[in-house]
């Protein structure tokens, strides 16, 4: 680019930029490129003279062997014999004395030997031991830390300690390219970059492809001229040169203003690689005029790049285990919760503990059966409604995580502050039951770490880059974005969502088992009732026939109060017997199988009127129909016996002079998880006393009654106990409404019915 000033440079081309050949190089050393293996220099730098105090036009097309001397030749020719240089600079030899003395760092490329020429200054901070300890306390430092926070913490710490820049930074490149100072280690009285954002543009697309290629570039003195290269044959087809891998390579005036904007006067950046990806750099700027790094140490800081991009995996394993760890403690506790509590909305939300601390997000919203409990930073419920709809017909998955959910769902967009991020976990197929955890935009985020747009911005006509600009341009792409889902948090939705589903199908299980347990007992104790009262029907008939022996034939011997009493032990022996009867009836009811058929229920009960007839009459009771009863599939002689039972109360609990009793049914709407075929709901009402609301399910259980023996016409308090018995055994259910002094009406099915009773007004 710098060869043609006719191309300007500016953000929306500088991804265009050729900045791998500038045709020049930076002056603190010569570079020159030899044909092999003739070793003939048919490039060298313009600077020249001020280093060998020979001028280019003097060295060009002449041998190596015009700089160096024999031995050092041999040497050179021994080192590059047995290395692999091709796009791998080497440090080879120190040639020269005094003064003089140059490190020579050669490589190939496309067919010539590039040498560079740097002056090799003897200081004590390069001994190559003091490097090695240093590096080598640097990678142990880096080592010990658990997360990739600290780990850049202490990087920086050490290259700063190691170089001497003003500021070491360690950027790292987000999945959208933009980057994100990690860490920094910065003068005192600098102003400090740590959690700036900076667009993808600020490192366009070559510059990162370089990066990849050398690990480290230094720039020593930013108000540097550059020197240009000149050749033996201008048409010669390597020129420009590909100054890729070379360290004095010129570097873009794009960057060169970059830097002056940052208030920088020399820079060095380390590459940090993982999986053969651009994971950061870590950027070192000087404010502080030049600063120059030899070989040495710029090498031990290109390994120690090496050496902890290798640990960059491991870190964030281990910070991805951690969290992990975290999360399952959580999920633990939440599962603990749900089970306790044995509702999984209250044990996500309603402990202190809750859903909101799994998964880090801004808040959680969980939706389950029409319920929605919001915990943090949310949409309003208003919003969720729609968003619910919109997953269910939208999203076919169990999850959908984005980091942008405006773009996917525009109605979102005046919502992005709260929820530019979305991770919706569906909990069940036919129903919008969800677990969705909303992340903030991005921006949100960092203002919470502080105010972002702090740092200074140095350019006077404001058109330059600088990090306030360079924010502003980041705040642009990022716009309702939200920071990424990890996958561990992916991960760790679906193992909610398992622990959810084992917990319910846990439940289902367990209920399936206390059913059986249940149906088990039953026949069991229909089967006990049969045979203790079989077996106590022949003492107790003993009983009874002694005492009439004893009142036949010793009558005229026993006085009248004897009479008395053995007439009462009879009495009591037959009551005993009635209610035996009643037991084993009813163990029987339990027992013996429906024999379901089709029955008209109009004729059954015209018969069971009649039958009635007497003891109607008798209480001057109207019997009313309003409409013809249907037909259905039922046990004939146990339905008869149902309404039987339920009209025989209504004529005994009647106290009014003008005593009625009504026989009818409703037929339930159509209903989704009710698709019966005899969706109807009977009922028998009477006019008579009412049951007190406290009673209305105890007169359900066996030898109930509300009233004295003998009031109400007596009875054993066994009727409704076996009704509710046929009842349940045709799978259906009974309940009542009750007015005191105004009537009953007893509401019973046949079937296993899903009755809304609010909406039948029952
Ligand atoms: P029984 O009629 O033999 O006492 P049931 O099991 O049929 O036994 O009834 C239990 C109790 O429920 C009765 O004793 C009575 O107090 C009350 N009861 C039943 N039906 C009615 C009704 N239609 N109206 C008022 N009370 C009733």
């Amino acid at each position: 680019m710098s060869q043609d000033a006719s191309w300007p440079v500016d953000l929306t081309n500088c991804d265009r930029e050729p900045i791998h050949i500038p045709g020049t190089i930076q002056p603190h050393g010569v570079l020159l490129a030899l044909t092999e293996p003739d070793w003939r220099i048919v490039q060298c730098s313009a600077n020249s003279f001020v280093y060998f105090a020979r001028h280019p036009g003097d060295l060009l097309g002449q041998p190596l062997s015009t700089l160096l001397n024999p031995n050092d030749l041999t040497t050179l020719n021994t080192i590059l014999t047995g290395e692999q240089v091709e796009a791998n600079p080497l440090y080879t030899l120190t040639v020269g004395s005094g003064a003089q003395r140059f490190d020579l760092i050669a490589h190939r490329s496309h067919g010539l030997l590039i040498i560079e020429f740097e002056p090799a200054t003897q200081s004590e901070q390069a001994s190559s031991l003091r490097v090695y300890r240093m590096v080598k306390n640097v990678v142990t430092a880096c080592q010990r830390t658990t997360s990739v926070r600290t780990f850049a913490q202490t990087l920086v710490a050490a290259v700063r300690k190691l170089t001497g820049f003003d500021r070491v930074m360690l950027y790292q490149f987000q999945p959208d390219a933009s980057g994100h100072v990690i860490a920094e280690e910065v003068r005192s009285d600098l102003t400090p970059y740590l959690d700036l954002h900076y667009p993808a543009s600020d490192i366009p697309q070559q510059a990162r492809a370089l990066y990849l290629r050398s690990w480290l570039r230094l720039i020593p003195d930013i108000t540097y001229e550059p020197v240009p290269l000149l050749a033996v044959d201008p048409a010669d087809p390597s020129i420009p040169l590909d100054l890729s891998y070379a360290a004095l390579r010129s570097v873009s005036p794009i960057h060169i203003e970059y830097l002056k904007n940052m208030g920088a006067s020399a820079s060095m950046s380390i590459s940090l690689l993982k999986n053969g990806q651009l994971w950061g750099l870590v950027a070192c700027h000087h404010h502080s005029g030049p600063c120059y790094l030899q070989y040495d140490l710029r090498a031990a800081c290109e390994f120690l790049g090496h050496v902890v991009s290798l640990q960059i995996v491991e870190k964030e394993i281990m910070e991805d285990a951690a969290y992990t760890i975290a999360l399952q403690a959580v999920l633990a506790q939440l599962v603990q919760q749900m089970s306790v509590a044995n509702d999984v909305l209250a044990g996500l939300t309603s402990y202190e503990r809750n859903v909101s601390h799994y998964i880090e997000a801004g808040g959680v919203a969980v939706c389950l059966d029409g319920q929605c409990v919001l915990l943090g930073t949310t949409p309003p419920e208003s919003a969720l409604g729609p968003l619910l709809d919109w997953l269910t017909q939208t999203v076919p998955d169990d999850l959908f995580i984005t980091n942008a959910l405006p773009q996917q769902y525009p109605a979102m967009l005046p919502l992005k502050a709260s929820a530019s991020g979305l991770l919706a976990l569906r909990l069940a197929r036919t129903r919008p039951n969800y677990i969705l955890w909303f992340r903030p935009e991005v921006l949100q985020t960092v203002n919470w770490g502080g105010n972002p747009t702090k740092p200074v911005e140095f350019t006077a006509d404001g058109a330059s880059l600088s990090p306030r600009r360079s924010f502003a341009l980041w705040e642009e792409t990022v716009a309702a974005t939200s920071l990424p889902w990890r996958p561990s948090e992916v991960l760790a939705a679906r193992e909610l969502r398992r622990a959810i589903i084992d917990l319910v199908l846990f439940k289902v299980d367990e209920l399936a088992r206390l059913n059986d347990e249940l149906m088990r007992s039953n026949v069991e104790l229909d089967s006990f009732a049969y045979v203790a009262s079989h077996d106590l029907k022949e003492p107790l008939r003993g009983l009874h026939n002694y005492a009439h022996f004893l009142i036949e034939d010793y009558g005229d011997i026993i006085d009248a109060e004897g009479q008395a009493k053995l007439a009462t032990l009879v009495r009591l022996t037959q009551r005993m017997e009635a209610l035996i009867d009643t037991l084993l009836h009813y163990s029987r009811v339990g027992r013996a199988e429906l024999a379901r058929a089709e029955v008209d229920l109009e004729g059954e009960l015209a018969d069971v009127i009649s039958l009635l007839g007497p003891r109607l009459q008798e209480g001057g009771v109207e019997v009313r129909i309003p409409r013809p009863l249907p037909r259905i599939h039922v046990d004939q002689a146990r339905v008869r016996e149902v309404f039987s039972n339920l009209i025989t109360n209504a004529i005994k609990y009647n106290d009014h002079a003008l005593r009625w009793v009504e026989l009818g049914y409703v037929v339930l709407p159509p209903d989704a998880e009710t698709p019966a075929t005899e969706p109807y709901v009977f009922y028998v009402r009477d006019n008579g006393i009412g049951i007190p609301e406290e009673h209305q399910e105890t007169i359900f259980r066996i030898f109930k009654r509300l009233h004295g023996r003998d009031e109400y016409g007596g009875g054993v308090g066994a009727g409704l106990t076996i009704v509710k018995k046929i009842v349940e055994r045709h799978g259906g259910a009974i309940w009542l409404t009750s007015q005191m002094g105004e009537g009953t009406t007893f509401w019973f099915t046949f079937a296993k019915l899903t009755v809304d009773r609010q909406r039948l007004g029952v």
